[in-house]
């Protein structure tokens, strides 16, 4: 009975297990999925994510993959500078951001369990608080039930009832090329009701996302449009929280709405695939009453999805997981785990939502004050408004004296 079963096998699930494992538990994720496809995107893994990998053994892998000096910041369709983020201070102050292909981050973590763990192919269709699980394969019954099953978790009707995610206004296109010329520069270039951003990979790709206001699942031939295979299996993980995904013409869309902006935007999307460009919808989840009950406790998505405004989504779930195993590993209070994330991710999830806000908007004098606000911010109070994301510390696995 000592076992931790874990329903979901994405970034929270993988990393709850590792931090299971360093609590002297018995974990084992079951992941509906059975075999989860390499293509995907970008993640950006601010310093808070990498002391949570360092508290789960992982740190220094990841570490491996930062791009040296890499500078950046947010500017306007033709360029100019709106907010500079001063990276040397940043990287000083709080540890060195990183971004890593999705795919390279998955397999660090699944390379670090070890067999037997990872059970892909079985689904969780319900949980109870008594640590009853029935899966597509039988019951089990856990000390804890950890749902780590994304922003249609199932896990957390039995937290939390029905929680409908929310549609924040806008899709999302994600993609990783091959550029002709070196980008050593990361940032996000703001427009009317569109964002485009980019962020060199360790190997020379470039990771591109871009936005654009869009009714929910509106455009196009609509929700699964024959690619329901691709839907489930574009990148094993928050493939649920797209109301659809179209490869085909997105690229040309893309191009369309980007492709008249500053360097090296219209070269990347001349490197770019048609058949790797991702389209999601972006939802979050609104802020929920618990995040714990009986043997039940939620991670990641499941408890906290959030727009990717911040680029904290899987970085929190990383910190979820380095909690959930210093509780496991301390008094086992699960009360203590909702006291510590909940107000914190619940926070972090409001904000990201009122920078969307923001970097959505469209109308012309709303966009002029908002860009005008933007360059009169110095990159100190930029670094400053930063530090409550960045300056997380892990828990202690032991009792402290
Ligand atoms: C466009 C976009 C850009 C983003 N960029 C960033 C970024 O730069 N940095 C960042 O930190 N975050 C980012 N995020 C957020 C990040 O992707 C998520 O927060 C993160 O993937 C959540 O991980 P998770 O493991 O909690 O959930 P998921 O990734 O959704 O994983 C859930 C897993 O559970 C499985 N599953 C679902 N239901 C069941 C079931 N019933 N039984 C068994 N298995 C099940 C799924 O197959 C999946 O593998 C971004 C998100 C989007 C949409």
């Amino acid at each position: 009975m000592d076992e931790v079963l874990i329903a979901g096998g994405g970034i929270g699930g993988l990393a709850t297990a590792l931090a299971v494992l360093r609590a002297g538990k018995r974990p084992v994720v079951l992941e509906r999925v059975a075999e989860q496809a390499a293509v995907g995107s970008g993640l950006s893994l601010w310093p808070n994510a990498i002391r949570a990998l360092d508290v789960l053994g992982v740190g220094a892998e990841v570490r491996a993959r930062a791009v040296a000096d890499a500078s950046g910041g947010i500017r306007d369709a033709a360029g100019r500078p709106l907010l500079r983020v001063d990276a040397a201070a940043l990287r000083e102050r709080f540890g060195e951001p990183i971004v890593v292909h999705r795919a390279e981050l998955m397999a660090i973590l699944r390379d670090a369990l070890p067999d037997g763990v990872l059970r892909s192919g079985v689904g969780v269709t319900a949980a109870e608080e008594s640590g009853r699980v029935v899966t597509t394969v039988g019951e089990r019954h856990a000390e804890l039930v950890v749902g780590a099953d994304g922003i249609r978790s199932v896990v957390r009707r039995a937290v939390a009832g029905e929680v409908e995610p929310r549609y924040a206004g806008y899709t999302a296109w994600r993609t990783v090329v091959t550029p002709s010329e070196p980008v050593t520069e990361f940032g996000e270039t703001w427009g009317r009701g569109q964002r485009f951003g980019f962020a060199p990979l360790a190997d020379g790709r470039v990771y591109c996302f871009a936005t654009a206001n869009a009714p929910a699942a509106a455009s196009g031939s609509g929700v699964g449009n024959g690619v329901a295979g691709v839907r489930g299996g574009a990148e094993g993980h928050d493939d649920v929280a797209a109301s659809f995904v179209r490869m085909n013409d997105e690229l040309a869309e893309l191009r369309e709405r980007f492709a008249h902006w500053h360097a090296p935007i219209p070269a990347l999307l001349e490197a770019a695939d048609p058949a790797a460009v991702l389209r999601h919808d972006i939802y979050d989840l609104p802020a929920l009453p618990r995040f714990t009950a009986g043997r039940i406790a939620l991670v990641g998505d499941a408890a906290h999805a959030m727009t990717p405004d911040l680029g904290q989504g899987a970085c929190q779930a990383l910190e979820d997981a380095a909690t959930l195993g210093a509780v496991l590993a301390t008094d086992a209070d699960l009360r203590r785990y909702d006291a510590l994330r909940r107000p914190r991710t619940q926070r972090i999830a409001a904000r990201a939502r009122s920078m969307g806000r923001a970097g959505q908007l469209s109308a012309r004098p709303l966009v002029a004050l908002r860009d005008a606000v933007m360059r009169r911010t110095p990159a100190s109070a930029q670094l400053a408004a930063m530090a409550s994301l960045l300056d997380w510390a892990p828990e202690e696995f032991a009792p402290t004296a």
